[in-house]
């Protein structure tokens, strides 16, 4: 069982929304602390944020889209 680095609480696998600069994106999997909320990503999902970070800033937003299908698929993964 992984635990919490913040709290030494339960960490369990679920599906979070992640709000970055106003936008929401849904079903980002991520390991959350059952006692104090902390997030964790794994590096393909932290890496996709970050993605979506700079694709925000650069106002693509047509590629969200593609970045949201991306996130589909690491939940598959993940779900497998
Ligand atoms: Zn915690």
């Amino acid at each position: 069982m992984k635990t919490c680095y913040m709290c030494k609480g339960e960490v369990k696998l679920s599906l979070v929304d992640v709000e970055i600069k106003g936008i929401v994106v849904k079903d980002i999997p991520a390991e959350v602390c059952t006692r104090c909320g902390e997030k964790y990503f794994d590096t393909k999902t932290a890496s996709f944020i970050q993605d979506i970070t700079g694709c925000i800033n650069e106002k693509k937003r047509g590629y969200i889209v593609d970045i949201v299908s991306s996130a589909r698929n690491t939940k598959n993964a993940v779900e497998a």
